[in-house]
């Protein structure tokens, strides 16, 4: 009797692996993962950290578009705040007390979060306070401020706005223009870079595998796994990486992946002026509703926003410059921030953030097995880590 052997042969299988060039050994270590989180920004990096904090030992891995993080999150301002008088009792009119007071515990909460990883000096964390300056129209904010205090009160135990307005001429504002200024010791302001720069160590520290370079062009889903598929200059075609859970942290970018998001995008432009040895200020400011916000850098002026003056034009995710914002800020800097001063400006940038119709974030399950933290407004470095922490509860 001859010995009969049965060769079972996966074709199909054999064929994926020759068209996408992908060896034995890519096959074992780098395509397959427990947890997928799409996005390097803070919300990405973030939300793969405390995967990795509540499970151990799941394999996580961040797939970033950008060389590095390329959205919002290494192009802001560094403010470490929870929103000015302006913003904050625009969120009452809107959404109400309560949902204003947990937006602004989560902010809260989230830069705590955020500083206990880092620690302050990693980030360079100072806490100088934060300033409104309101001009005639805005002045009304300073007949509610007690309304705002009151409302806060559950969270801060102390009444944090109160007005300044003996410091608009110390700080160098036109009295002209300037007519209140509206106090906040709670505001904050970081290194961007160096928080961004240590989040990303932090969590490869902790396990997370990061890719960069590798932008996700489309995903599958079925009861057993996701798929993320990247396109490869280097491997014919896309790779498609497996994973048990996705998380989707692509911001303003997400409508690409999920169509049926509602977000917006807006841009930000953002200027740094060379060193003002007698610079006059120090802390974070803003106006209009914060539309308009400057901090000091050292002794440099961090300016940035006026999306409000070309809404229409700033909804976008291309990271050109709109001249006629940038002419805006410049005018700006001369006649309210630095007047009389000679400044320089060194450089100035763009980044995109993602809103709604209203200033809650996007924090969901899209499926079982995926889910979205997105829409963090022009406040993500409070909320990040503080989304990335819900997002990993969810997708548990
Ligand atoms: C000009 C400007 C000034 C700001 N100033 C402040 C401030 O002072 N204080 C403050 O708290 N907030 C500020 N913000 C807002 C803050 O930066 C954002 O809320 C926050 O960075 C959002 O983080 P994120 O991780 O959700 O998004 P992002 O940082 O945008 O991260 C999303 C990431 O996903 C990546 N990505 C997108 N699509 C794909 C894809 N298909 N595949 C792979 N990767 C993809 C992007 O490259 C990006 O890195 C500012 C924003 C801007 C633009």
């Amino acid at each position: 009797m001859g010995t009969s052997f049965a060769v079972k042969v996966d074709y199909l299988a054999i064929l994926w692996y020759i068209v996408h060039m992908i060896s034995l050994w890519e096959k074992n270590s780098f395509i397959q993962y427990d947890f997928i989180v799409i996005g390097g920004g803070i919300v990405g990096l973030s939300t793969a950290i405390s995967l990795k904090e509540r499970h151990k030992k799941a394999t996580v891995l961040v797939l970033e578009r950008g060389m590095f993080p390329s959205g919002a999150s290494t192009k802001n301002a560094g403010f470490a705040c929870f929103g000015s008088p302006g913003e904050l009792l625009a969120d009452i009119d809107t959404i109400g007390e309560d949902a204003t007071l947990q937006l602004v515990q989560q902010r809260w909460e989230g830069l705590q979060l955020l500083r206990n990883r880092l620690g302050d000096k990693t980030i360079d964390f100072q806490m100088h306070g934060g300033y409104s300056l309101l001009k005639q129209e805005e002045m009304d904010q300073l007949n509610r401020l007690d309304t705002l205090n009151e409302t806060l009160y559950p969270l801060f135990e102390e009444m944090v706005f109160s007005s300044r307005e003996e410091q608009i001429t110390s700080f160098g504002f036109p009295a002209s223009t300037i007519k209140g200024l509206i106090y906040n010791p709670l505001e904050g302001q970081l290194d961007t870079g160096k928080m961004m720069k240590s989040l990303q160590l932090f969590a490869s520290q902790a396990g997370v595998e990061i890719l960069t370079g590798a932008e996700v062009s489309r995903l599958e889903e079925d009861e057993e796994m996701t798929r993320v598929f990247v396109e490869s200059k280097y491997n014919t075609g896309e790779i498609c990486f497996r994973a048990g859970k996705l998380a989707i942290c692509t911001n303003a970018f997400s409508k690409k992946l999920l169509p049926a998001l509602e977000l917006q995008p807006g841009r930000g432009l953002v200027m740094v002026t060379s060193p003002i040895p007698s610079l006059k200020f120090k802390g974070v400011f803003h106006y209009e509703e914060g539309y308009f916000y400057f901090r000091n850098f050292g002794n440099s002026v961090i300016f940035g926003g006026g999306r409000n003056h070309d809404l229409q034009t700033e909804e976008s995710t291309d990271f050109d410059i709109n001249k006629k914002i940038l002419n805006l800020l410049m005018q700006q800097l001369e006649e309210i921030i630095l007047p009389g001063q000679d400044f320089v400006v060194d450089q100035v940038w763009t980044g995109i953030m993602a809103f709604g119709p209203n200033k809650l974030p996007i924090c969901r399950k899209h499926s079982d097995r995926i889910g979205v933290g997105i829409r963090l407004g022009g406040m993500g470095i409070a909320i990040g880590s503080q989304m990335g922490l819900q997002l990993a509860e969810l997708l548990d």
